[in-house]
């Protein structure tokens, strides 16, 4: 097998009580990995037995460890440290908390490696750096992941050289990154096409990888910043995420709440001339450069999944979108305080957001529903979410 990775994910060290939020929260329920569980059950006194009154399990099946009603870690002292860690040391916490945020999942052959941006301290990592991220494919040495079994193989093949296809394009800075957001989504929705129809896409991919092309496809877009359709897919989210309980990330959820008065403003005149500026704003080259690393973590961590469903279509939408409910809450944020919110602003957002749907990727489901459901899943409309 083989490890990919933009991140040396061995090297992160978590800055513990530093940390402006805390891994310890936000989560309903930890899961436990048997070995762990079977050392907490062993543990005496009244730590052990406050660990065992946290654990719900079903004999072979699964254990969990929950947290409280306001979704903190039980653990969690109030100095942001972790008690079990404090008394037992790091290694004996289960794999979840153990390895996080360091996250691997293996699709067909490949081990995907990365460092979760739910976590603020990767998420500032990823958005300061400047130059494009420089991919790692190495053998896998480990032996606790196994390539997957019957899938396949061309259609694999397919995902992974779209996927490379779309990394280069998102990081081809002759063009904005709105543009380049634009061409990704034209690119998959031919590959889709062609999936669908059984028609080879080995032309496509060459016609995508050619920068020239690029450009010309870029001349013939609609460069107009539709901000109504952004607002629109804001006002849409609000009410998808919150029939999905993500009321339990209270930090995000009142974020929306905060938020979404400007997009039912009915006279929208006086706010959209000031949207408009803070939108301007991500043309600045610092600013999509934080885009550009978001958008190519996003390809690496979603572009994947389910991907035997075929779902190019469904994944890609679902990156904008992510990368639009950044923008926004940048944007209104911005808004609010009257000049553009700080790197260390941006950071927390973008790393809420991802807990979100860290926690939950049934929300990716939810979403591409909700998207079908109001016509927003087509060409034209996602087209109109990518500028910028
Ligand atoms: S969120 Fe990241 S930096 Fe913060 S406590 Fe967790 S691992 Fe450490």
């Amino acid at each position: 097998m083989k490890l990919f990775s933009f991140d040396k994910i061995s090297e992160f060290e978590c800055i513990g009580g530093k940390c402006p939020d805390t891994c310890c929260r936000g989560w309903d329920k930890i899961l436990i990995d048997p070995e762990t569980y079977a050392y907490y059950q062993s543990i005496e006194g009244e730590l052990g037995d406050e660990l065992r009154k946290r654990i719900v399990s079903k004999e072979g099946e699964y254990s969990y460890l929950i947290m409280n009603e306001k979704g903190y870690c039980h653990f969690l002292n109030d100095n942001k440290l972790c008690k079990l860690v404090l008394t037992f040391g790091e290694d004996k916490l289960c794999y979840t908390c153990h390895t996080y945020p360091r996250k691997k999942e293996v699709f067909g052959d490949i081990v995907f490696a990365w460092l979760s941006i739910s976590c603020p301290e990767a998420a500032r990592q990823l958005l300061s750096k400047k130059e494009t991220l420089i991919p790692d494919l190495s053998d896998y040495e480990g032996s606790d992941l196994k390539e997957e079994e019957n899938y396949d193989r061309k259609l694999f093949d397919i995902f992974v050289t779209s996927y490379a296809n779309c990394v280069g394009i998102l990081q081809e800075r002759s063009l904005s990154i709105g543009e380049r957001i634009a061409v990704c989504l034209l690119f998959i929705y031919q590959i889709d096409t062609n999936i669908k129809t059984g028609t080879d896409v080995s032309g496509l991919l060459e016609l995508f990888s050619n920068v020239n092309n690029l450009h010309s496809l870029v001349s013939q877009l609609d460069p107009t910043v539709d901000i109504t359709s952004k607002i629109k897919l804001f006002n849409l989210m609000y009410k998808a995420l919150g029939k999905s309980g993500f009321k339990r990330f209270d930090n995000l959820y009142n974020l929306f709440e905060r938020f979404v008065p400007y997009c039912r403003n009915n006279d929208m005149s006086g706010v959209l001339d000031k949207l408009f500026t803070y939108y301007s704003c991500f043309k600045e080259n610092s600013l999509q450069t934080e885009l550009e690393q978001i958008l190519v973590y996003c390809f690496t961590h979603y572009f994947f999944k389910d991907y035997d469903s075929k779902c190019f279509m469904r994944n890609i939408s679902f990156i904008i979108v992510f990368l639009q409910l950044y923008i926004c809450f940048v944007v209104f944020s911005s808004l609010e305080s009257g000049s553009l919110i700080s790197f260390e602003e941006r950071v927390s957002f973008i790393s809420l957001l991802s807990r979100l749907f860290e926690h939950d990727e049934t929300i990716m489901d939810d979403i591409y529903t909700r998207l079908e459901m109001f016509d927003m899943n087509s060409l034209n409309y996602l087209l109109k979410l990518t500028s910028l």
